[in-house]
């Protein structure tokens, strides 16, 4: 699998940092990192730019993981839908944006790591596993911190520069999806990211439990993917339930009744319910997603859904770019055509228009995307 599987766009020379302009330095990240910051004369907003678009172009589909409460579980649905992704034979980067909190390197057995600053940029650590063809390729604030113990206090300037550091200093390489733990709630780093992937693939997840204090701060987040036409694949509920280590029985800490009937009224679909599991917690702690720990247990079915619902989204973008396209050549070869109508003799002119326009209504058309609500 690789990012043409998805994404129409080139990941070719575009994604080399070196390539991105003439008058560029060549350097594959950004200014602040750079030995000659201070001396450059260079454009630097416009270096910045272009090579974060030109990691974007290497990426097929990005998901954002949301949650406007920290601790309901958005970095364990990150990373597992990360690994699952990755289990289904994709190219899967994982960006950790949680600014207050970045808990990949845990998650992927890579706490205390440091990455190396090249020519091309940052590398992204790279998780292997069984089950994966791909390593995945995880970024995270952790990797530059001088210890894991740190402690970081943002000013607002810093947490913009530093969105633009994940995205463009990381040389993520060409993916099929790129998981980005938010950091969580809807405020500066969220709208400098939506600003920053505005007209690439994105689509967000929301991850929530039932709780209601969780639930009534999780719809600003509906609502901020709704203003931002973002689209909202769905609800994640996590903690949903928990099976008795001894009775076997299940049972729900929270009852969810009014988390069903919220979402029904924002028009949101729930589309996981994940359990409450010290199996779950205990892989995050150890570094081996669940999903790939043990891909036949009730967590990692728990979070099957999540994964086919980005694989269906990506799929469909990728068939409507598709189609696009397509549609696109077939009016490009009309005009041709077209003159070299006006060529032909008037008296067979008549049966050859037919026949064209016959052509061109069998040519594919782009999807509706308001059929499926008529
Ligand atoms: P957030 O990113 O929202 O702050 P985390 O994913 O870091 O939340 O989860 C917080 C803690 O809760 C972590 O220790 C994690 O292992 C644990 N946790 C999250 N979801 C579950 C779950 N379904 N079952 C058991 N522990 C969980």
């Amino acid at each position: 699998m690789s990012v043409s599987h998805f994404s129409p766009r080139d990941p070719g020379p575009a994604r080399d940092p070196l390539a991105l302009a003439p008058e560029d330095c060549g350097r594959g990240h950004a200014c602040q990192f750079c030995p000659q910051e201070e001396t450059c004369g260079l454009e630097k907003g416009h270096h910045e730019k272009r090579l974060i678009e030109s990691r974007l172009a290497g990426i097929g589909q990005i998901i954002m993981v949301m949650a406007n409460k920290g601790g309901v579980g958005k970095s364990t649905v990150s990373a597992n839908l990360a690994a699952g992704l990755a289990a289904r034979g994709y190219r899967v980067g994982v960006a950790d944006a949680d600014i207050h909190g970045p808990n990949q390197s845990r998650f992927f057995g890579c706490v205390g790591e440091r990455v190396r600053l090249g020519e091309q940029g940052l590398a992204p650590r790279a998780f292997a596993a069984d089950g994966i063809a791909h390593p995945l390729r995880v970024g995270s604030l952790a990797f530059m911190m001088e210890r894991d113990d740190t402690p970081i206090v943002w000013r607002d300037a810093y947490k913009h520069d530093f969105m633009h550091h994940l995205i463009g200093s990381f040389d993520w390489g060409p993916l099929d999806f790129l998981v980005i733990d938010m950091p969580p709630g809807t405020g500066n780093e969220l709208i400098t990211l939506a600003d920053l992937l505005e007209g690439h693939d994105v689509a967000a997840l929301l991850a929530t439990t039932p709780q209601e204090v969780a639930l009534m701060d999780s719809l600003k987040a509906v609502r901020f993917c709704q203003e931002r036409q973002l689209p909202l694949l769905g609800v994640v509920e996590n903690m949903a339930g928990v099976t008795c280590p001894h009775c076997g029985g299940e049972f729900h800490l929270f009852p969810r009744a009014h988390l069903a009937a919220a979402l029904a009224e924002v028009e949101v679909d729930s589309l996981a319910q994940i359990p409450l599991s010290p199996a779950l917690a205990s892989g995050s702690d150890r570094g081996q997603p669940i999903v790939l720990a043990a891909p036949e247990g009730p967590e990692a079915q728990a979070f099957a859904p999540v994964v086919e619902a980005c694989v269906a989204h990506a799929r469909q973008g990728f068939a409507e770019a598709a189609a696009h396209s397509l549609q696109a050549l077939a009016s490009e070869a009309g005009d041709a055509l077209e003159a070299a109508l006006a060529q032909a003799p008037a008296e067979q002119r008549d049966e050859l228009e037919a026949q064209l326009a016959d052509l061109l209504n069998d040519a594919p058309r782009p999807p509706d995307p308001d059929a499926a609500t008529r």
